[in-house]
């Protein structure tokens, strides 16, 4: 691939434009929107908006007036073509896992024995699993059988046919990037008889979905990583149509009660999807998000799959079979459609290369114990860059340029 070719992928790039609409530090490469999405210039005009106009000037009418009442639907709205889901289906509020929390005590109320059992992958994101194992401890206290039954990957077919209750996945694994296939395993799951929940952090905004066509029943994903929203951005929750009517969860707060501000004693959830919501939901924040995701008008899943897959691929084009580079060990899945919009190396010295490459202008992250992590989000990064920041890697580890010691000092978050 000659520097030529790289100049033509831009040029024909349909989403090139789109990088204009963030506020990125200019000579900053940043291969980090995985784990926290860019500001927009959306969002910074929108906040500042929001706190000096609405909060500033018409305080409490503004729940009424900028209808912030309505914005966990509405921004629930804008997210839904994102993942394949007609409308009525997906909310944003609290976080990931918070949601996570409702969605599985809700699906645990149609168990189908006195055991529940949920079903999960040993290497899911912790915090997928923490809130899973805290739930069931809660139904053992109170004398309910209950179990978080984990595997690997390549056991969960089998695993499935055992016919648990609860399949919770991450369709893309955050440590390597592998791609599970959702109609598949949701397919496969119904036919025996099991309820699906599948986490979406790492997947939505970088790729199609489409929970509808697979008949997923609960689905979780994150707003401040490929969605852009903000650092602890609202995350959002979708639930089938036909969950919807007999729907329980116990975090029922008054933001989900069919008439919050009658103030009655005993809950009555609302109808629909805004019965998850809990409380008041954060303003703020969700109108960052919610003016972030106008940065995806005019794009498709298509062209944004498309796009990270391609600026990967000349990622790895530059680093494979360079022998300076042997060390590094792509734990990736190599076949790019197995594969989400990030690639992960392992390497003996991963920390340190890792802030080697920040200082060097290449912002990426490390994952404990031994993997560089690379995102490749399709809406603002230029294959110049990324292939520029293949070579500052390539250098960093064929000189050594990691090895100083001011490499090596951990911070608090990696
Ligand atoms: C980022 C991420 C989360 C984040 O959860 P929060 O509760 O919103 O902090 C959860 N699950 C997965 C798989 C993630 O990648």
């Amino acid at each position: 691939m000659t520097e030529k070719d790289i100049i033509k992928f831009d040029t024909a790039d349909p989403l090139a434009a789109h990088r204009r609409q963030f506020e990125l530090p200019a000579d900053m490469i940043y291969l980090n929107g995985n784990s926290l999405g860019p500001l927009s210039t959306a969002s910074k005009h929108r906040v500042r908006e929001v706190i000096e106009s609405q909060w500033g000037n018409d305080l409490i009418s503004s729940w009424n007036k900028h209808q912030w009442i309505d914005l966990p639907l509405t921004v629930g709205e804008k997210i839904a073509p994102l993942i394949g889901a007609a409308p009525g289906q997906v909310l944003c509020c609290d976080s990931v896992s918070v949601n996570l929390f409702k969605l599985l005590a809700a699906a645990l109320t149609n168990r189908k024995s006195e055991h529940a059992v949920i079903l999960s992958q040993q290497d899911n994101f912790p915090s997928d699993l923490y809130i899973a194992e805290g739930l069931i401890n809660l139904l053992r206290e109170h004398g309910i059988g209950a179990e978080l039954r984990l595997v690997d990957a390549e056991s969960l077919e089998d695993a499935i046919a055992q016919s648990p209750d609860i399949l919770l996945l991450t369709h893309v694994n955050f440590r390597t990037g592998a791609l599970h296939n959702m109609q598949r395993l949701t397919a496969l799951a119904h036919d025996h008889d099991m309820q699906v929940i599948w986490d979406l952090s790492h997947s939505a905004g970088a790729m199609e979905l489409a929970l509808d066509d697979c008949q997923v029943d609960y689905a979780v994903g994150c707003g401040y990583k490929f969605l852009n929203g903000g650092p602890g951005a609202p995350a959002f929750l979708y639930v089938a149509l036909r969950h919807q009517a007999n729907l329980e969860h116990p975090l029922q707060g008054w933001m989900g009660h069919r008439q919050p501000f009658e103030f009655k004693p005993d809950y009555v959830p609302d109808e629909g999807i805004n019965q998850l919501q809990a409380g008041t939901p954060g303003i703020l924040s969700m109108s960052a998000l919610d003016a972030a995701l106008s940065c995806f008008e005019g794009t498709t899943a298509a062209q944004l799959r498309e796009k990270s897959l391609a600026l990967s691929e000349i990622f790895l084009s530059r680093i494979e079979g360079d022998s300076t580079c042997k060390a590094l060990t792509l734990v990736s899945p190599r076949e790019a459609r197995l594969r989400g919009a990030q690639l992960s190396f392992s390497h003996s010295d991963a920390y340190p290369i890792s802030k080697a490459l920040i200082e060097a202008g290449v912002v990426v992250d490390f994952r404990a114990p031994n993997l560089l992590r690379l995102g490749f989000s399709p809406l603002f990064l230029s294959f110049n860059e990324v292939a520029k920041g293949a070579s500052i890697l390539k250098q960093i580890v064929s000189e050594g340029l990691f090895r100083n010691e001011r490499f090596s000092v951990r911070a608090k978050v990696t």
